[in-house]
């Protein structure tokens, strides 16, 4: 049995003020056919298991290239449609295959194209035909179209967010799929919109028993995969949204009752499971009145992990204005200002200028002289195991306060982040801006 693999992956945020080329898909590049970045490939969930169990099950395995970049805006087209061609390319020169796999994200959004992973679906099925099982792997922040739905053999979501299980789902659809290749099961989908957007963490209740129980339906009386989507707010087009999408086998009418049974109750259980709000006032007054520490806010809004710039100055400038001490504010992305700090050096006093250069919802830049009290060439970070490069950074302890900030750079895109907690009064303030 021959096993077509490939990945491409990005969370477009239609909002962003930063272009994403072909670069910014750079740095996590794989490309197995000239052996290009194959030292990534224990970074690359998804696409990673699905060689490793093709080649368990010693299967043919055909693999094509990975590429994912951090979230940004919309990708230039011409850059888009030579890596989407890219891995059309290598499937033709596969062909004929059993099976394809891959690892999308399911908010790729790209000028011309509003559904990258439809567009890849539908020119993947056109190659294989009609019958080749089409696996695709999917972030739970994902719009899912008619075009993937009606392209895909099976369309399957990570369940958790945090996301700590790509590749248990890699399992789960590589198994579904050989199953299918073998024709064991037919499967069928079916999808329901849930007309809400948000944050819906996993780790609490009542959604951590609702994921538990719907993961349960799976395997039993025909219903082979169950796929909570939570959607992407900031990919900016008509069919995005919250989801569920069902996968049973040979009955398409149970998938839908089932789907539109469980999309029901999510819907529902939406005020209890979004995440808490408050205001960068009312957060501040909390962590100063906290009797122990330390105290952690994550400014939801300006969180790059999910396409902002990351140099937002509202919390910076609030805390400077309130004297808060003993704090540290982390991170602020500004090449120029790191830049700066290196040519100054370490120990060195200047006055500078941070943040807030990316546009109006980044708040104005701040001025400050400060003591650069340490720099870094290339210092990375682990997010959920996987290391992930921070680029170019200084620290330094600000003038006014012994308060201090850190400030980043990275050559093609910003750092790497992800937070998935509390929220600051800006995220109220943009939304109403950009809507
Ligand atoms: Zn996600």
């Amino acid at each position: 049995m021959k096993l077509f693999v490939a990945g491409m992956a990005h969370e477009t945020n239609s909002f962003s003020p930063l272009p994403t080329s072909k670069r910014s898909f750079n740095e996590p590049m794989i490309r197995p056919r000239t052996g290009e970045g194959m030292d990534r490939m224990k970074d690359a969930v998804g696409y990673a298991d699905f060689i490793r169990l093709g080649e368990e099950s010693q299967m043919q395995v055909a693999k094509s290239i990975f590429c994912a970049a951090q979230p940004s805006a919309p990708m230039r087209q011409k850059d888009y449609e030579e890596l989407r061609d890219e891995i059309l390319a290598d499937l033709m020169a596969a062909m004929p295959v059993d099976m394809v796999l891959l690892m999308l994200h399911g908010a790729h959004v790209a000028q011309g194209y509003d559904d990258c992973e439809g567009d890849i679906a539908e020119r993947v099925r056109a190659i294989v035909g009609p019958k080749v099982p089409i696996g695709i792997e999917l972030d739970l922040h994902a719009n899912v179209t008619q075009k993937m739905l009606g392209n895909a053999t099976a369309l399957l979501a990570c369940k958790e967010y945090p996301h700590i299980d790509f590749s248990e789902r890699a399992k789960d659809l590589f198994e579904l799929c050989k199953r299918a290749a073998k024709d064991e099961i037919k499967p069928v989908m079916a999808k329901f919109d849930v007309p809400m957007l948000g944050n819906f963490p996993t780790t609490r209740e009542p959604l951590r028993s609702f994921v538990d129980e719907t993961a349960k339906l799976e395997g039993k009386d025909g219903t082979l995969s169950v796929s909570l989507i939570h959607g992407f707010a900031w990919a900016d087009f008509p069919e995005m949204g919250a989801s569920v999408v069902v996968v049973a086998d040979g009955d398409k009418a149970k998938a839908a009752a089932l789907a539109e049974t469980l999309g029901k109750r999510f819907f529902r259980m939406r005020e209890q499971i979004k995440s808490p709000l408050r205001s960068l006032d009312d957060a501040l007054n909390e962590a100063m009145a906290a009797p122990d520490g330390p105290v952690v806010m994550a400014d939801r809004s300006d969180n790059a992990g999910g396409g902002a710039p990351g140099d937002s100055t509202y919390v910076l400038t609030e805390m400077m204005k309130r004297g808060i001490r003993n704090a540290a504010l982390a991170m602020i992305w500004d090449p120029m200002a790191v830049q700066s700090c290196f040519d100054a050096g370490v120990g060195a006093t200047l006055d500078l200028r941070i943040g807030g250069k990316t546009g109006r919802f980044s708040g104005a830049p701040v001025d400050v002289t400060a003591k650069i009290t340490a720099l870094a060439e290339s210092p990375r970070q682990f997010v959920f195991g996987t290391e992930a490069p921070l680029g170019r950074s200084a620290a330094r302890p600000r003038s006014m306060s012994t308060a201090s900030t850190s400030c980043s750079t990275r050559s093609a895109n910003r750092p790497s982040a992800r937070s998935a907690s509390p929220s600051s009064a800006s995220i109220r303030r943009r939304r109403r801006s950009w809507r």
